[in-house]
């Protein structure tokens, strides 16, 4: 039998229920901001052609306009120099069954409640093996930290020296990536490494590690703490840009409802 009429049963009796993973994209979101010397992202437009009026009177729409990293979106392998002879390393030829797969979420509130530069380490994974088990092949790590409760400034934390925002260390990221085998590895704040990222060796080791061997990256997540530790799926699809390094999307997580037990 197909497991599909029991996963739309379980949707209906909410045994299964449907967790939005997506902050809203708004204009005045936080979009990343790097050193001078480089080229900077677009933030989000949203511009009315009409709205129900004399341009336009029966028809409301908008013109959208962003950089492929804003808001909540998703890196693909070809958006970091390790990944960029990875095959089907861009949004629009990455594997499709690659945009449904479970998720280990770590809880790093404790941590980031007194450390705005609070960095995962292999050592905290393996505390949280020990209660839930290995983190499987081809899932989602996802560190949970209360970032996406931040507004404005205190959401990129930029200071002189950069921003300060929590992240994994080098060490966890190679781990994960060539021991665990995880398919990407997702984060609340504006990047997948830590705000400080650029001063580790080799530098923003989540990008280098993960996009290197064909991973993903989400960035900007919201509501991971209605997530159980393990047990959700997350629906991650991209859109389809032509050649595209990554993109704003919706991102799902299927979890167990209460009805579950
Ligand atoms: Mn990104």
């Amino acid at each position: 039998m197909s497991a599909l009429p029991l996963l739309m049963d379980a949707l209906g009796a909410g045994s299964v229920r449907v967790v939005d993973l997506t902050q809203t994209l708004t204009e005045d979101f936080p979009t990343i901001v790097l050193p001078p010397e480089f080229a900077q992202s677009a933030t989000v437009r949203i511009e009315r052609l009409s709205r129900y009026d004399a341009a336009g009177p029966a028809w409301y729409w908008n013109n959208l306009s962003f950089g492929e990293h804003t808001g909540t979106h998703f890196d693909a392998p070809a958006h970091w120099f390790t990944g960029r002879d990875r095959p089907l390393g861009t949004v629009d030829t990455m594997p499709a069954a690659d945009m449904i797969a479970p998720a280990c979420v770590i809880d790093c509130t404790e941590g980031t409640a007194v450390d705005d530069d609070y960095l995962l380490t292999r050592e905290a994974v393996e505390t949280w093996e020990m209660e839930h088990g290995p983190v499987p092949a081809r899932s989602w790590v996802l560190m949970r930290t209360g970032w996406s409760r931040r507004q404005g400034a205190a959401y990129a934390n930029l200071r002189e020296d950069g921003a300060h925002t929590p992240g994994p260390d080098a060490e966890v990221m190679e781990w994960l990536v060539h021991d665990r085998g995880i398919l990407g590895f997702g984060t609340e704040t504006i990047g997948t490494d830590a705000g400080q990222g650029s001063h580790f060796s080799p530098p923003f080791p989540a990008h280098h590690f993960l996009h290197g061997a064909g991973r993903y990256g989400l960035q900007c997540l919201t509501a991971l703490d209605q997530l159980p530790p393990t047990g959700a799926v997350l629906v991650t699809a991209p859109l389809k840009v032509h050649e595209g390094s990554g993109s704003p999307l919706r991102v799902l997580a299927l979890v167990p409802g209460a009805a579950a037990g």
